[in-house]
């Protein structure tokens, strides 16, 4: 069922409470990647234009315990956002209480007002990450109207997202989320065929649930990066020294019977004696490596055969770079995939979040990618075709 954005409100003179993901990384006291600020920008200044009354609140980093809120107040981010947005932006630095309480009910329409990092709620007894009743309750009092706009958190039940959609009238999605579920869950519900997926990174482990999903769902998987050599090893071949993970080789087996033909690994490698830049490495297929040799990125065989697919397809999904792309020897699969992908008009691509689409915004690949997800663990989650709760609560139209 489609679910409500923020189009569908009229927020004119209203309080509009608004979940954004601020958990941004920080360097000495300043907010050193804005990325997701500037991803929120749309729908802030959306409900600006609409005439609302703007209540943002976001988590940032984990906290325990007292000595935890060291360095972890949002009143620089909300300096930030200030200068994209071109306008104060009144922080308020508490998460309930008389003055936070005061501040709301003197804004005027089209103020942007933030609030204290919600995990500082967390040091007695959790109350934000457990989603306590009484303090999702208590936001929601705060507001008329609660739009929801933090993908990253959607996999999480916590009282800024689920505890105040469930004690206010009217719940939307901020224009963000509105992108993640067009495109990740379009992707997994109803894509455009040919839809290939490409799964790299370090570890099987992470990705079972994803890539059992879109077994399911894809017509081709194509394999890369660490994952690869459980594969290789679950049928019989030598890996030397590559990344394995031996406790999963029959879950290996059982995948590679489920996949079939649909199941692509690669057919070559660049293999090193030494996980390090400098090493020297040379070019091996799958049935030719040496007891001493592991695999660190794939090989041109392979970046060939995977770009010729990738060209056919209408939707890509693709998570966790196919080699160790910090290493700029090994970067190599990784950028010849991003460049097929930034050279396909009529195809949706998609990146899942993570290191994948960390390094692809690093490269400068931001803008000729369809969708870069803001999430990476609720992005996984999405990918294995789990209902998210921040989603969930969220009304539909
Ligand atoms: P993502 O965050 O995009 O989901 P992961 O966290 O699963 O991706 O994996 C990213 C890591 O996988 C990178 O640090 C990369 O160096 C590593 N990796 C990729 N290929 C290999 C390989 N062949 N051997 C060891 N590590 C690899
Ligand atoms: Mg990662």
């Amino acid at each position: 069922m489609a679910k409500k954005t923020i189009r569908d409100l009229n927020v004119t003179g209203k309080t509009v409470l608004v979940r954004v993901d601020f958990n941004v990384p920080m360097k000495d006291g300043e907010v050193s990647d804005d990325n997701r600020i500037r991803q929120a920008l749309p729908t802030i200044n959306s409900l600006i234009e609409k005439n609302g009354k703007v209540v943002l609140f976001s988590h940032l980093g984990r906290i325990k315990e007292e000595a935890d809120k060291e360095g972890k107040s949002l009143k620089p981010v909300a300096e930030k956002l200030s200068e994209h947005l071109g306008r104060p932006v009144k922080f308020v630095p508490y998460t309930r209480g008389t003055e936070l309480e005061t501040a709301i009910a003197s804004m005027q329409v089209g103020d942007v007002l933030m609030f204290e990092n919600t995990r500082f709620e967390d040091i007695d007894g959790k109350k934000e990450s457990k989603n306590d009743p009484e303090l999702g309750k208590y936001w929601a009092s705060l507001g008329d109207v609660f739009v929801n706009d933090a993908f990253g958190t959607a996999h999480r039940e916590h009282a800024s997202n689920v505890g105040i959609a469930r004690n206010i009238d009217e719940v939307a999605a901020g224009l963000l989320l509105e992108k993640e579920i067009k495109f990740i869950g379009g992707a997994v519900e109803n894509p455009d065929r040919p839809f290939y997926a490409i799964l790299g990174g370090a570890k099987v482990s992470d990705k079972i649930g994803v890539i059992e999903n879109l077994l399911d769902k894809a017509d081709k998987v194509l394999i890369g990066g660490g994952m690869s050599y459980t594969f290789m090893k679950a049928q019989g071949y030598e890996i030397g020294t590559s990344l394995v993970e031996n406790d999963k080789l029959d879950l290996a087996k059982r995948l590679l019977e489920k996949g079939k033909d649909k199941l692509v690994l690669p057919v070559d490698f660049k293999l090193t004696k030494e996980f390090a830049e400098d090493a020297e490495y040379r070019l091996g297929r799958y049935d030719d490596f040496k007891p001493d040799e592991m695999g660190l990125d794939i090989g041109d065989e392979t970046l060939k055969r995977y770009q010729d697919m990738l060209k056919e397809a209408k939707t890509v999904v693709w998570n966790g770079p196919v080699g160790v792309f910090e290493f700029e020897k090994y970067a190599q699969g990784t950028l010849g995939i991003l460049e097929t992908l930034a050279s396909l008009k009529d195809t949706s691509t998609i990146l899942g979040g993570g290191d994948s689409a960390a390094a692809a915004i690093s490269l400068g690949y931001e803008d000729a990618i369809t969708h870069i997800s803001t999430g990476g663990g609720a992005s996984l989650e999405y990918l294995e075709g789990k209902s998210l709760p921040g989603i969930d609560a969220v009304d539909d139209k």
